[in-house]
């Protein structure tokens, strides 16, 4: 968001004439945050809660900076924090990476960084909610255990958050009439409600999802990962779960049944690879090829099948061809087939080796 146009937002809710003290402060700590949300719930009294309270709740925890650190708060209590020093070293490291890599394409990110935290539920699932603020649940790293693809679901979940999308979803799921049964529960009841209507996604549409995974790929590109992943974690969804948007991984990155299939999702992924490579690497049916010549089918490994494999494969080929190294001759360095300096695949038991394979490299690059 551009900082004049926030401005200018914010100004205009003021003018609205609701809760004008209460939202002014931005770009500055506020102190009134419960007189707007007191008012809120005085409407209730009143007899009635309209779309610009309802409007000015919602940029109350999203653009102040003191909302957005008690929705934060509100989100801990609410789910339960995961304290595991392990899994929060990686988060930090992946957030870190991300933050970087979103920072080179959207320097807005440091205008209002990210909130995180894992909480306790142990199913599949990541959000990006108002304020900046993230959650990641603990089944997570139990069904993805490679930084790249935590990445990918992350890098998602911050393409939603750098669009403001969690806002723009609330606004047209939360209408003045939930608002206002919510306030009947005093603040703990709008901060719930709020809370679990954005863990359901709600409101966020087709096109918003389609623009999180573009954004996704985009953050992937800036980063040290590899840019196959994105294609690769839902081969995995796929894999685990069939490609149902009503299977068990059906809320990963999603929330209703106006969301595209995962397979769509895989091969949009896959397209952009194949476009990232200067059109030279292309993944057809767990095949790997090189200027549509078969490359490699890597074979299942370490819980990965082989398609999966495949994309990761592919995106080390398409970072290659990307960074100029696609004229570089292909070598066999132990196990790992390299191109130029970059590695582009570790073979294991079931893969043809190494050097056979980047024999054929040669030959089709
Ligand atoms: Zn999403």
């Amino acid at each position: 968001m551009k900082k004049n146009s926030f401005k200018t937002k914010i100004a205009a809710a003021c003018l609205a004439g609701t809760l004008a003290v209460g939202f002014q402060g931005a770009a500055s700590p506020v102190t009134a945050e419960a007189f707007s949300l007191g008012s809120v719930i005085g409407a209730v009294i009143g007899g009635a809660i309209t779309s610009a309270q309802v409007n000015d709740t919602i940029k109350h925890y999203n653009n102040t900076e003191e909302g957005r650190q008690e929705y934060f708060q509100a989100m801990k209590s609410h789910y339960g924090v995961n304290n595991d020093p392990y899994l929060n070293d990686r988060l930090a490291s992946i957030m870190a990476n991300l933050t970087r890599a979103i920072g080179q394409v959207d320097d807005t990110i440091y205008q209002k960084p990210y909130n995180y935290f894992i909480n306790n539920q142990g199913s599949f699932n990541a959000c990006c909610t108002l304020g900046h603020n993230m959650s990641v649940n603990t089944g997570l790293f139990n069904v993805i255990d490679n930084e790249d693809e935590i990445a990918v679901v992350l890098g998602h979940e911050m393409g939603h958050g750098q669009k403001d999308h969690p806002a723009k979803g609330m606004k047209r799921s939360i209408g003045p009439q939930i608002l206002a049964s919510a306030a009947g529960g005093g603040l703990a009841g709008i901060a719930g409600t709020i809370i679990a209507n954005t863990w359901n996604n709600q409101g966020i549409t087709k096109p918003m999802e389609w623009e999180a995974d573009n954004l996704a790929f985009e953050y992937m590109t800036h980063s040290p990962y590899n840019p196959g992943a994105c294609a690769a974690v839902w081969q995995r969804v796929i894999d685990k779960g069939g490609n149902s948007k009503n299977s068990g991984f059906a809320q990963l990155m999603a929330g209703g049944s106006d969301h595209p299939s995962h397979s769509a999702r895989r091969d949009n992924y896959a397209k952009k690879l194949h476009e990232y490579s200067g059109k030279h690497v292309s993944v057809q049916g767990g095949k790997v090829q090189v200027n549509g010549k078969d490359f490699v089918s890597p074979a299942d490994s370490a819980g990965m099948s082989g398609a999966e494999r495949s994309y990761f494969v592919a995106g080390n080929l398409s970072a290659a061809f990307h960074n100029g190294l696609g004229t570089s001759a292909a070598t066999a360095d132990g196990n790992i087939v390299m191109l130029g300096t970059q590695p582009i695949m570790e073979c294991v038991s079931g893969d043809e080796s190494a050097q056979s394979l980047a024999d054929r490299l040669n030959v089709i690059k």
